[in-house]
């Protein structure tokens, strides 16, 4: 089962989010800061990140940064999640080393696609010799 890590701050963005992809059959676990997002990847290996930007402790660029510094973590696919569907966003998104980018209100078909995608593009990757 693909185990999706969704750090996010807002409770409500959070359950509503985790209970729509546990019903699409994923497996979701949660953070609700940078740092602790951080730490559950390190923990729980999950095989995908829904990062929020804007989150306490440490922000969501800043905790990819460091997700993307670690050699066992680094391939973890992040796609960022921001309010603004501003380019500039998405450019700092994909600058802080996030894998792909979504805006919210989150659309879910369109989301999964996103996370299908890079999944396969990862087990393509590990295929390679
Ligand atoms: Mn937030």
């Amino acid at each position: 089962m693909t185990k999706i890590l969704i750090v996010e701050d807002n409770e409500m963005n959070r359950d509503m989010l985790s209970r729509r992809l546990t019903r699409k059959g994923y497996e979701v676990i949660m953070a609700e800061d940078g740092e602790r997002g951080v730490i559950t990847a390190m923990s729980d290996g999950p095989d995908v990140i829904l990062m929020d930007m804007s989150l306490p402790i440490i922000d969501g660029w800043e905790a990819t940064r460091r997700i993307k510094a670690s050699a066992e973590l680094r391939g973890i696919p992040v796609i960022a999640l921001t309010a603004h569907a501003m380019d500039s966003d998405r450019d700092k998104a994909l600058e802080a080393g996030c894998d792909d980018y979504d805006t919210k209100p989150i659309e879910l078909p369109r989301l999964i696609e996103k996370i299908e995608r890079l999944l396969a593009a990862r087990k393509q990757a590990r295929r390679r010799p």
